[in-house]
């Protein structure tokens, strides 16, 4: 499966959105698309056999919108954000320059009855520019949808502002109607003023991203073959450049320190605000910046392949991913549409069935409704409402409620070194009921220290052998013993079929010997043998080796730090009504050891990989949504059988596809707050839902009565969208 990403043009409201995600649905070899009525970007997923993005770009403009390539450079498109909000502000301004008059025209005829003369050719005059020029964009969309035989939000408002309309020319020409030209004018013009706070809310919400893209540095010293620094632009760096990092300057690209030492500061990036000491062979990542030191560091990655470039990928693919709420309110919103035209429609008829008693009740509310005129005529009373109810009923917040709260919420977490990848991680993560960790680099320091040697041969030759055959884990294990056979100046052997086994050890073979290295439990159960003298290295991790012929050939006792803070993360999950387990491969005695030390409810020892999954499984047959917490070696299969799969990285490995969550840094303590913050988006998300939703509801009757005034009703809509905006925004003050 590939992905493409399109920038979608012309949509305006959430059923737009889910006409061109149903337009893309049906191209040939699309897997799934998403549409993001936010960031206006549609995310594809294609079997690329059958897929012509020709296709993609044809059911785009046949459903009525237009499909461009998304722009390569990231600072265009904040250029565009602000475009569109000059031009959102410019119409609105517009509008209303003409409005103003308009309504003072209105209000002088409705509360002191002065009408002046030509009175509603001066009205449908001043309203034609407003609706017909200024506020042309949703009758376009919404004529474009209807020829389609699609609808959309756009074409309340079009029948609103319309009939509005009508009713000037029908009084013009005599008919006893009254003349509501003015209102569709004040329709647009509050509609305008929503579009504008909207685009405005729009940009806000994305700055967190934005923030992080800023980071990406301009320029780089570049350190000629002569020794000469040259300034040059970012975009000319390539990999393997030396470059000169001076104190406070940020890092350019991703590269690794060969020459210096220094601190630098990644908090940017991790989320880690104490600054991470670095010296040569250090990586260190672009964007962020150098302390104190003076550094010459060789390039490693440039352009898309930096960790800063995956990350706000990463962000906005999450972006683009559906949060399953979501699903129910285009459900709504694929059937709101027709239902309140409909509604709209009985709404003109039932008032001329019923004309006396709506009458007589908006005789009894126009005392406290200073808006209602009850002396209108049936038809024009009938209007009145029909309007009123195209207006108020128009869903157009639900298509913001979940786009903006995930911007936001996302960004604010990839600010922290958090980045959750899906909308779906984000629902599920709220009904976490156990979280469970692995041992080795996730409670424990990913690294591991040599303390005792134990063998049956040459001591030397041992090692020789160990860390040789070690040298193809990539197992925090493997590296310890790697480490100490370089620092004692042992040499490396080249074994032959050399066999990784998760979770157990390594086996190869040295001159037709088969030899194995590994846990007690893998030697015992692959040997036999049961008396091997393990206990004196209580609380320390074992790799034993072993011969087929020469038999036990000794033992490496190693160490670990349980980190600082992992009793402290753990006691804030649990605070959280949460569950908390271990699930290691290693010995019972080592593993009841570290628990005790964190304190954590429950462990279980000696698991292989698949035993990992077991333990999952079966929690899960247990009703409980389960958490998975590691690093990735190894214990990739379980992060995917969980239903949050958390990997915690070391800051530049976040390609990590097992996860639903991956943090920056090792922290343990940004679990809690990883979980918090889905909870606190997800929360938004449904707060929005809920007044994009009721808002509607419960006017709809009011309006149907007559009691609501359809430039009320207008006004109340732009709010509603605006409110919801604002309250996504709001979720930048959340504490993590
Ligand atoms: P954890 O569950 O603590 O992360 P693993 O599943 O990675 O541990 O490994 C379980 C046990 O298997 C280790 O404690 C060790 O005894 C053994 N083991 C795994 N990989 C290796 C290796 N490369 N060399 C030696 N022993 C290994
Ligand atoms: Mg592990």
């Amino acid at each position: 499966m590939e992905k493409l990403i399109l920038k979608i043009e012309g949509m305006s409201c959430a059923s737009c959105a889910m006409n061109v995600e149903k337009a893309l649905k049906k191209v040939k070899g699309v897997e799934n698309a998403v549409v993001n009525l936010a960031s206006e970007k549609a995310l594809i997923t294609f079997n690329p056999k059958d897929f012509s993005e020709k296709d993609a770009f044809e059911a785009v403009e046949k459903a009525g919108y237009k499909a461009l390539y998304e722009k390569s450079s990231k600072k265009d498109d904040s250029d565009e954000f602000l475009e569109k909000v000059k031009k959102a502000k410019q119409k609105m301004i517009y509008a209303w320059a003409i409005t103003i008059p308009l309504s003072f025209i209105m209000f002088v005829h409705m509360f002191f009855n002065i009408e002046f003369k030509y009175h509603t050719l001066i009205n449908l005059i001043l309203s034609f520019p407003v609706i017909f020029i200024i506020g042309i964009d949703p009758i376009k969309s919404a004529i474009k949808a209807l020829i389609h035989k699609n609808t959309n939000m756009d074409v309340l408002i079009f029948f609103g502002v319309t009939s509005s309309y009508l009713t000037g020319i029908l009084n013009l020409f005599g008919q006893k109607i009254a003349d509501y030209s003015g209102v569709g004018a004040m329709i647009t013009g509050f509609y305008l003023i929503g579009q504008y706070l909207e685009s405005k809310a729009k940009g806000r919400a994305s700055e967190e991203i934005k923030k992080l893209l800023n980071l990406s540095p301009k320029k780089a010293n570049l350190v000629k073959e002569d020794g000469s620094i040259e300034i040059i632009d970012i975009d000319f760096v390539k990999v393997s450049d030396i470059l000169l990092v001076k104190p406070s300057e940020q890092i350019p690209t991703d590269s690794v320190i060969i020459e210096g030492t220094t601190s630098v500061d990644e908090s940017m990036i991790t989320g880690e605000s104490l600054p991470v000491p670095k010296s040569i062979n250090d990586t260190v990542i672009g964007g962020t910046i150098n302390q104190l030191g003076t550094i010459k560091i060789k390039v490693t990655q440039i352009g898309e392949n930096t960790v800063l470039s995956k990350i706000s990928k990463l962000v906005e693919d999450a972006q683009s991913t559906k949060v399953p709420v979501q699903a129910f309110a285009d459900r709504v919103i694929s059937i709101f549409v027709p239902s309140i035209i409909i509604i709209a429609i009985l709404t003109f008829i039932v008032w001329f069935l019923f004309p006396s008693d709506l009458h007589k009740l908006n005789f009894w509310a126009k005392d406290f409704l200073p808006w209602i005129n009850p002396n209108l005529n049936t038809i024009s009373a009938a209007i009145y409402a029909s309007v009123a109810t195209l207006v108020i009923a128009c869903p157009c917040a639900l298509g913001l409620a979940t786009p903006t709260a995930l911007m936001v919420g996302l960004g604010l977490g990839a600010s922290k070194g958090i980045l959750i990848r899906s909308g779906e991680a984000l629902e599920r993560a709220k009904d976490i009921d156990v979280v469970v960790f692995d041992k080795t680099g996730t409670i424990t320091d990913k690294e591991l220290y040599v303390t005792d040697i134990v063998s049956n041969i040459d001591k030397e030759e041992f090692i020789k052998i160990v860390a040789s055959l070690e040298s193809y884990s990539e197992h925090p294990i493997g590296i310890a013993i790697n480490k100490f056979a370089k620092d004692n100046n042992i040499s490396k052997i080249d074994f032959q079929s050399v066999k990784v086994i998760p979770g157990l050890g390594v086996e190869g073979y040295l001159d037709n010997k088969k030899i194995i290295v590994g846990s007690p439990k893998f030697i015992e159960d692959a040997t036999g043998i049961k008396d091997i003298e393990k206990s004196k290295f209580k609380g320390k991790t074992l790799a034993i080796a072993y011969e087929e012929e020469r038999g036990l050939l000794g033992i490496i006792a190693l160490s670990f730090k349980i980190k600082p803070n992992a009793k402290e993360a753990i006691d804030q999950i649990k605070k959280m009504g949460i569950k908390t387990i271990m699930l290691t491969g290693d010995n019972e005695e080592t593993a009841r050891y570290v628990a005790s030390q964190v304190e954590i409810d429950e462990y279980f020892a000696n698991l292989l990989p698949q035993d990992k999954i077991m333990h999952i499984k079966r929690l899960q047959e247990m009703g409980y949504v389960v958490a998975m917490v590691g690093d990735g070696i190894n214990d990739a299969p379980s992060l995917k059988q969980s239903d949050v799969g958390i990997s915690i990285g070391t800051g530049t490995d976040i390609a990590k596809e097992a996860s639903n969550i991956t943090l920056m840094t090792d922290d343990l303590t940004n679990v809690a707050k990883s979980i918090k913050l889905s909870i606190a988006t997800f929360k938004k998300i449904k707060q929005n839902l809920f007044w994009a939703f009721f808002y509607n509801i419960i006017a709809i009757p009011f309006a149907a009565l007559g009691m609501l005034h359809p430039v009320i009703a207008e006004a109340a809509m732009a709010t509603s969208s605006v409110f919801v905006v604002t309250n996504s925004i709001r979720l930048r003050n959340f504490k993590i």
